[in-house]
């Protein structure tokens, strides 16, 4: 019995209508395709992307090397070495996050006591050199200068910096 009715739906192409209903369904539908890079999807405020280090109004860094990002790091992505200044701060000599090794996890972001590190919203990178995944002290704090204003806006819309 079973072999006439698969014959039928064979003879008459039950399955490849089917198929074509459902194509059909999708064609006349809104798209949901992005047409990415010209478009770009939405993003949550407490998207975690690459790494900043921020300063204060005054321009003074905010990091005053604690290390508890360091110690939090479930990668072990970020090397620090830190010094006292000759005003008597303690402050990072070197400050690395081995891109290659993180996770994204944001533990350093949620870590620090002074907001000091902070994941962007920026995730298109590329590298050409070896050693480019490796962003310095003086990588980090550029990104957090160029996108201060964003990472300030993401924190007065975000609940758990109120
Ligand atoms: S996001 Fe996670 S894995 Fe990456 S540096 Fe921070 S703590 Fe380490
Ligand atoms: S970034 Fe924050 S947690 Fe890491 S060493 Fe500096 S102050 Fe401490």
């Amino acid at each position: 019995m079973n072999t006439i009715v698969n014959y039928l739906r064979s003879l008459f192409l039950l399955e490849l209508l089917k198929g074509l209903k459902l194509t059909g369904r999708y064609f006349l539908s809104t798209k949901f395709t992005v047409q990415y890079p010209e478009e770009k999807t939405p993003q949550s405020n407490r998207f975690r992307g690459i790494h900043a280090l921020r300063r204060y109004a005054n321009g003074e860094e905010r990091c005053i090397a604690c290390k508890l990002c360091e110690a939090v790091c479930p990668a072990l992505a970020i090397t620090i070495e830190a010094e006292p200044r000759d005003d008597g701060q303690r402050r990072t000599t070197l400050y690395d996050i081995d891109l290659f090794k993180c996770v994204y996890c944001g533990y350093c972001e949620e870590a620090c006591p002074v907001d000091a590190v902070v994941l962007t919203r920026v995730y298109e990178v590329a590298f050409d050199r070896r050693g480019q995944n490796i962003m310095t002290k003086q990588k980090l704090l550029a990104m957090g200068d160029e996108h201060e204003t964003q990472i300030a806006a993401d924190r007065t819309t975000d609940a758990r910096f109120r």
